[in-house]
């Protein structure tokens, strides 16, 4: 069964919805006046390096990790309108949809999700 618009229509609102959120945080935290992505600098806050390079380490990857995100919703809204919206990119089976409402973004069924995290992310190294 297709998706409906009605529930088309409930993600594209929660998608635009964070992304609006996250947009606004990029600003916030790390988008710099002239518009690139840039990482504040924890030079007044301390004078040990160490300290220093750590904490930006920390920003730069909650940054990369916020824009890899937005990647993810830009291309779930691009996704919304074509037929491959909630079909399951390993599978072809049809995403549950409290899975959808749950996480719009998803792009696999609950059952190749974790074969996937499986193959992936398994805990104290890759495996083949
Ligand atoms: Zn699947």
């Amino acid at each position: 069964m297709p998706l409906s618009p009605d529930l088309r229509n409930t993600l594209r609102d929660k998608l635009l919805q964070r992304r609006a959120q996250m947009v606004a945080d990029l600003q916030d935290e790390s988008v710099s006046e002239e518009g690139t992505l840039a990482v504040r600098s924890h030079r007044e806050e301390t004078d040990d390096d160490a300290v220093i390079e750590a904490m930006d380490a920390v920003e730069i990857a909650a940054t990369a990790r916020d824009a890899s995100e937005l990647a993810a919703i830009d291309r779930a809204l691009q996704r919304l309108d074509t037929a491959e919206f909630g079909i399951c990119i390993d599978c072809g089976a049809e995403i549950e949809t409290a899975r959808l409402l749950a996480e719009p973004t998803v792009l696999r069924c609950a059952t190749c999700q974790q074969r996937y995290e499986h193959q992936h992310f398994t805990p104290g190294g890759a495996r083949l």
